[in-house]
């Protein structure tokens, strides 16, 4: 299937999860089968040619993208968790949301030192998470130069943001 086919099986939502905001729901997506599957291999192919030799997800729709491009490259998956989750000690950086703040985990021995990580997650929008997760599991010891999304939504400056700290962002669609 085509990007723009893919794109056709998103559904935006008006003023979810507040007023004015269009969310882009992958749920419509995630429940068509050759549509998942498409892209599953869109993004492992992008994964490949970036040379991943582990994939990174973000909690909690990075976690069903990036478990399937693991999957079809056949390496391994670190789940970067929200905080709490993990039965064992973590590291974990905090990052700025709009309103508040919020925090990331990951295990310390999840990456092999100089190991290179690419991380996967549903969507890029002020990049704020992904340059989190770019920033852990670099402290954790990863080599950390490509993200990939299913959406990336260019005018909240995600990609640009992440490109200035050294991540090239790559996504199926805009
Ligand atoms: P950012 O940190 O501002 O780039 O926001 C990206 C994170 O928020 C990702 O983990 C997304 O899953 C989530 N997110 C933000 N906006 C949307 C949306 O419209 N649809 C789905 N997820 C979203």
């Amino acid at each position: 299937m085509t990007t723009d086919e893919l794109k056709a099986l998103i559904r935006t939502v008006p003023d979810f999860p507040s007023p004015g905001i269009q969310f882009r729901d992958i749920t419509t997506l995630l429940g068509h089968g050759a549509g998942l599957a498409a892209t599953m291999k869109h993004l492992a192919k992008a994964a490949e040619l970036a040379g991943a030799e582990v994939i990174a997800g973000m909690e909690a729709r990075g976690f069903i993208f990036g478990t399937g491009v693991a999957v079809e490259l056949g390496i391994g998956f670190i789940p970067i968790r929200k905080p709490g989750k993990l039965p064992i000690k973590t590291i974990g950086v905090d990052y700025d949301l709009e309103y508040g703040t919020d925090r990331l985990e990951i295990d310390p021995a999840a990456i092999a030192p100089g190991q290179r990580v690419v991380m996967v997650d549903d969507l890029i929008a002020t990049g704020g998470t992904a340059l989190a997760a770019a920033d852990l599991l670099r402290q954790a010891g990863g080599i950390v130069e490509q993200a990939l999304f299913v959406i990336d939504l260019p005018e909240l400056g995600g990609a640009e943001k992440l490109r200035s700290a050294g991540v090239t962002v790559d996504a199926l669609m805009a």
